[in-house]
């Protein structure tokens, strides 16, 4: 069977063509047919130890579900994923897979790994599909409420899971967010050509069907403070993330016309200013658009500048696609869709006209010398090779720090030297008892994952001291 097996070529993804996913926010990745799925899950060689397994930041058991696949047996496979990763739909399709579970896959030592990211979508999208919602469709009823209660701050994947953990023990969950809609950077941040909105409201629809409540618009260390929470709660989980966007500190950076990529997606996404009239949000739209930085952040920003009608979309990077720290599917999907790459060059500063609005960047060229201590080859600037490109929009996408309001107004939260907060690695546990944290407020900006992973633990924590045995 093994050799069978490996001769089956890995199944290709359906997608929008280019030309056309390029003028809508309609989910580029179409998703596997039952067939194709059946087909990829046929490849798995079911190994006795599953490398995959040892890829994946909240060890789900890859080869057990793909063996469900294999069993026809669709809601057994969605459980067996369950027992570790509560937003499958979501992992499914915005996880770095390639690093993860299937960069540690045996096919993928000598041929293509098995597409482990798109069973894991294609057998959650089933589940949706035949259930009213992931919780609620759940064999096991959540256990009758106990008069404990569990506050939840910000409500990203790390809220949301440890939220799941504690509601599903029984414990009444309280989720407290700032902005007016649940799901952290799944609902502002991730363009809904890459995460369908309907696909987090579903996850939060469930967990309000498990007896969580969503209280919006409600900022901590502003509306809300971390001792009245501690007063009136059992447990208190802070999953405020890292939404401060950096910048480059050059020259002109505060013309109109310059964004951070944090403020240019939450008016599309969140405000959903690509549906005007029907939203009248307002968004700053370029003809001619640049995305400084090469990470997810920046390729979202780019195809999403793309899809608001820009007629050319340059992201400009101070190295080459190899150091590119995003997605290499995102990367070519960007590319397909017609965004153009300026590799080795960085920004001086930006220009302005009279009205000091942006209409050009100065950019030098740059060489790669020796590797950094990130392990990437060191740009370096070539004197004399500056040069300037004409712009009207530049959205800057450098990455984020932890936002000061919480965390000002919380003095006795013990913080690392990068400014995030200090746990205890293996409960979330803060220095203040009972108040745990995880996301990216503990890591710095990382991926829904490892939230996710983070909001786990603490919830399980939370549930073994507080909840009933
Ligand atoms: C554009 C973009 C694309 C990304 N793409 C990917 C990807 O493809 N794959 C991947 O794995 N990761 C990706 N990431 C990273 C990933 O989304 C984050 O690592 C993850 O969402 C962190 O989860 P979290 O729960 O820590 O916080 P967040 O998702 O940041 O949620 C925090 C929530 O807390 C709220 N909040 C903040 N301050 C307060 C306060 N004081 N009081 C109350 N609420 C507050 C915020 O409004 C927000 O809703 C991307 C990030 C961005 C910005
Ligand atoms: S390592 Fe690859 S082939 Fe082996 S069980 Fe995991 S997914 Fe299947």
């Amino acid at each position: 069977m093994p050799a069978k097996t490996n001769s089956i070529p890995r199944t290709n993804m359906p997608c929008q063509p280019a030309q056309v996913r390029r003028n809508n926010f309609d989910e580029v990745a179409l998703g596997y047919t039952q067939e194709m799925a059946f087909n990829e899950a046929s490849r798995c060689l079911q190994c006795k130890k599953p490398l995959c397994v040892t890829g994946c930041p909240v060890e789900v058991p890859i080869r057990d579900f793909i063996a469900q696949i294999n069993q026809r047996d669709l809601e057994a496979a969605y459980q067996v994923i369950k027992t570790t990763n509560s937003l499958p739909a979501v992992c499914g399709r915005v996880c770095p897979q390639e690093h993860q579970c299937e960069g540690r896959c045996i096919l993928g030592k000598k041929g293509e790994p098995v597409a482990i990211g798109r069973l894991e979508r294609f057998v959650a999208d089933t589940h949706i599909l035949t259930s009213q919602s992931q919780l609620t469709a759940k064999k096991e009823p959540p256990l009758p409420l106990s008069a404990k209660k569990v506050a939840c701050l910000g409500s990203g994947p790390s809220s949301l899971t440890c939220a799941g953990v504690c509601a599903q023990a029984g414990l009444k969950v309280d989720v407290f967010e700032a902005l007016h809609e649940a799901g952290g950077v799944l609902i502002y941040g991730i363009p809904a050509f890459r995460l369908p909105k309907s696909v987090v409201k579903t996850e939060i629809e469930g967990l309000k069907a498990a007896g969580v409540t969503f209280n919006l618009n409600n900022v901590g260390g502003r509306t809300i403070e971390i001792d009245e929470l501690i007063q009136a709660y059992d447990a208190v989980f802070i999953g405020v993330g890292a939404g401060l966007p950096l910048f480059l500190g050059i020259p002109g950076e505060n013309l109109v016309g310059v964004f951070s990529a944090n403020e240019y997606l939450t008016r599309i996404n969140l405000g959903q200013a690509y549906d005007f009239p029907k939203h009248d949000t307002p968004a700053y739209l370029g003809r001619q658009v640049t995305v400084f930085g090469a990470g997810n952040v920046a390729m979202d920003a780019a195809r999403t500048a793309l899809r608001m009608g820009a007629e050319s979309v340059q992201v400009v990077y101070r190295r080459t696609k190899a150091e590119m720290p995003a997605r290499r599917e995102e990367v070519e999907h960007a590319e397909e869709e017609g965004v153009k790459f300026t590799l080795l060059s960085a920004p001086l500063h930006f220009n302005g006209d009279a009205n000091q609005k942006l209409c050009s960047v100065t950019l030098q060229k740059m060489e790669l010398g020796e590797p950094d201590p990130s392990g990437r080859r060191r740009p370096i600037p070539i004197p004399g090779s500056e040069y300037d490109l004409e712009t009207d929009l530049a959205i800057v996408a450098l990455g984020t720090r932890s936002n000061p309001i919480l965390l000002e107004a919380t003095p006795n939260l013990r913080l690392n030297a990068r400014g995030y907060i200090d746990v205890n690695e293996a409960t979330g546990e803060t220095s203040i008892p009972m108040v745990f944290a995880g996301g990216d407020i503990v890591t710095g900006a990382a991926t829904v994952i490892l939230a996710m992973g983070a909001g786990r633990r603490a919830g399980q924590e939370i549930v073994r001291r507080i909840g009933r045995t």
